[in-house]
């Protein structure tokens, strides 16, 4: 269908209306306006506007790959349509970025936005902080947490926002500088909410518990996945109440409030993740990802 320059003016200035942010990348003078229209629905980035340390949704008709941040992707097949989680960087500069299709052909952009996160300093005993000295301990541990996190349903088993996981007060949030006994230590990248030992710790959303065990540092400890290599992760639980492979749905309690291994009072250390790289959970906590705008 040929449409004229001014009805593909008005394209334009409809999905921007709407918000859209993808725009057809005009590489060819013969390019029509209904072909932009197919490009601007073939690439989609949610949110278009984000921080450092999030993570965006990408979704295709049928692009099978994009690229961002300089490395490609490829995307997952799933519900008739090409998605995939990427997370941005906790270093990435505030910028514009190009996000494109492997072949170029239809781009859009994403804006990293500035965000400051706060230092936070605590003290340990001479003891506890020792435990963490024990390498060989902490790298079986990670092995298995791997191996937990190495596949993932390619459907999304999430339905809908997540739901917090537990009640209580948020004690460090996302992105926290830790200082250690005066010492700087890799950021926070998950929340922390204090409670009574024993408070139930509900999934946050649909899933399959693919860890649940004591583990060195993190203490009683859950994995579920969510799908589309989605993860979250509780910690330092008094009690496991689900076991690997089973399936769980959104608010189903799977465990209780602790302070088993490098936890200094009862509190849940919630992480989620894309594979191994921790990502902001509060967005997941305003609505689906399918539904960011
Ligand atoms: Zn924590």
């Amino acid at each position: 269908m040929w449409l004229s320059a001014k009805v593909a003016s008005l394209l334009i200035g409809f999905s921007m209306m709407l918000g859209v942010s993808s725009i057809g990348l005009a590489v060819a003078p013969v390019e029509t306006a209904s072909t932009m229209w197919k490009q601007q629905v073939d690439l989609r980035v949610q949110p278009a506007r984000t921080y450092p340390g999030d993570v965006l949704f990408v979704r295709s008709k049928n692009a099978r790959a994009v690229t961002l941040f300089q490395k490609t992707y490829n995307l997952i097949p799933s519900s008739g349509e090409y998605v995939r989680f990427i997370p941005v960087p906790i270093d990435t500069k505030p910028a514009v970025y190009p996000l494109q299709t492997a072949d170029g052909k239809a781009r859009t952009q994403v804006t990293v936005q500035p965000k400051t996160f706060a230092v936070d300093a605590i003290t340990v005993s001479q003891q506890m902080n020792s435990m963490r000295q024990n390498t060989a301990r902490i790298n079986a541990d990670q092995q298995k947490i791997y191996r937990a996190r190495s596949t993932s349903a390619p459907v999304p088993y999430f339905e809908g926002a997540f739901v917090m996981p537990v009640q209580g007060r948020l004690t460090t949030p996302y992105g926290y500088q830790r200082v250690v006994n005066g010492k700087p230590e890799s950021r926070h990248l998950a929340i922390d909410i204090a409670n009574k030992e024993g408070t139930p710790v509900v999934a946050s959303n649909n899933g399959k518990v693919v860890l649940a065990e004591p583990l060195y540092l993190t203490g009683n400890t859950i994995m579920i996945d969510h799908g589309l290599n989605l993860f979250s992760s509780y910690a330092h639980l008094s009690k496991l109440e689900v076991k690997p492979g089973q399936l769980v749905k959104k608010g189903q309690v799977i465990g209780r409030v602790g302070t088993t291994g490098f936890s200094t009072g009862p509190h849940l250390h919630y992480a989620m993740l894309i594979g191994n790289t921790f990502i902001n959970p509060n967005p997941f906590f305003s609505a689906s990802p399918y539904q960011w705008k």
